[in-house]
């Protein structure tokens, strides 16, 4: 698929560059131009992609300090930049346009679901959210921030997939420390997606191709996306159980949120050589998949790649009644429920009083 990446805020703009890198690196091609957006200069001068600095006048680049609903009024404002500058970035090549963001702080979570509502207006292709949920550790400010954006961004988004920050916690790194190996390994699933549904020439007709990474999203609001590899013997009779173990072990354990296995539709890609692909193993994968999401819909096919193990890539779309979003839901009602009422303005101490102000 390819795709047109738009970072906004920090998260946002790390993570597009990370996916940008990984397909560049792998030479997909699938990734056909990147832009960041911010309201703080200081996040964008390290990244090297195109920026756009938006806000200027009201925050004067030293960004939203996590106030999400400023981040959305200075989007709204300057989105007309922001499309301007990508304008040229949306060529006919274009089959979607990923809009990623942090929905936990105040610029990528305010501004993310402005920029997928304007661009869903002027673009025909779909316009997907690729959002961060904060971990369950974050503050009370992240998990309010990132419940209202979320809720504006499956209305906005032809599909939001969730990466949560959570799913990356027992690999024993803080979530803080480990931002680069966690951007990594989401941009990874994500990158591999979108190469997965670039059709190989020359490639037999079990090839994934885009439309079916279209109508797997097309099943809902919310998605996740798992990934698991496993060395492969030579002979594909010998990859059986391998093929349907690395299917398994992406969705028990790789998912980019985890938990979430109830789907109302799901695709799987086995990549690898495509000798070494056992037909009865993905048959059998594809099966399981379909008792475990309890998804009518599982679509299916290879991702041939020049390599000695086998992987599983496997999107689930529809997953919103699914564990994990419930319980992120509600840790993010419980944060808005326990708000503090609006403080009382100090200066009511001294009305009518003879002290007079100094400004
Ligand atoms: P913004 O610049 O105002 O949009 O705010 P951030 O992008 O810093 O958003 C804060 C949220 O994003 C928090 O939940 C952070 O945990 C998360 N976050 C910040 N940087 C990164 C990153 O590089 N990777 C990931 N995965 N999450 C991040």
């Amino acid at each position: 698929m390819k795709a047109v990446l738009l970072g906004v805020g920090q998260a946002g703009g790390k993570l597009t560059t990370a996916l940008a890198e990984f397909d560049a690196d792998a030479g997909y091609g699938a990734v056909l131009d990147a832009l960041a957006v911010n309201t703080a200069s200081a996040d964008l001068e390290p990244l090297p992609l195109d920026t756009v600095l938006v806000g200027q006048s009201r925050v004067n680049g030293h960004g939203v300090g996590g106030d999400n609903e400023l981040g959305a009024e200075v989007m709204e404002e300057d989105a007309v930049e922001v499309l301007d500058a990508l304008a040229s970035k949306i060529t006919a090549d274009a089959e979607a346009i990923f809009v990623v963001a942090g929905l936990g702080g105040g610029t990528g979570s305010g501004g993310a679901p402005i920029l997928v509502r304007e661009l869903s207006r002027v673009y025909d292709v779909p316009v997907y959210a690729l959002g961060v949920l904060p971990g369950r550790d974050e503050g009370a400010m992240y998990q309010v921030n990132a419940g209202r954006s979320l809720k504006t961004l499956v209305r906005e988004a032809d599909a939001t997939v969730l990466l949560d920050n959570d799913a990356w916690r027992s690999s024993g790194e803080s979530v803080e420390g480990g931002f680069a190996a966690i951007n990594a390994s989401m941009a990874k699933r994500v990158g591999l997606l979108l190469a997965a549904g670039e059709s190989v020439e020359g490639v037999a007709e079990s090839v994934v191709d885009t439309s079916e990474v279209i109508n797997t999203l097309r099943a809902g609001g919310m998605a996740a996306v798992g990934f698991a590899s496993a060395p492969a013997a030579e002979d594909p009779e010998e990859n059986v159980t391998t093929v349907m173990s690395t299917v398994r072990s992406a969705v028990m354990t790789g998912m980019s949120l985890p938990n979430a296995t109830e789907a109302d539709a799901a695709l799987v890609a086995i990549a690898g050589d495509p000798d070494r692909i056992s037909r009865k193993g993905a048959e059998k994968a594809r099966k399981w998949l379909q008792e475990e999401t309890g998804s009518m819909q599982v679509r299916g096919g290879d991702f041939p790649l020049d390599s000695e193990r086998v992987a599983a890539l496997v999107l689930l779309g529809g997953v919103e009644r699914s564990r994990r979003v419930e319980e992120f839901l509600e840790r993010a009602r419980q944060a808005v429920r326990d708000e503090p009422e609006e403080q009382p303005d100090p200066a009511d101490a001294f009305q009518n009083d003879e002290i007079d102000d100094l400004l």
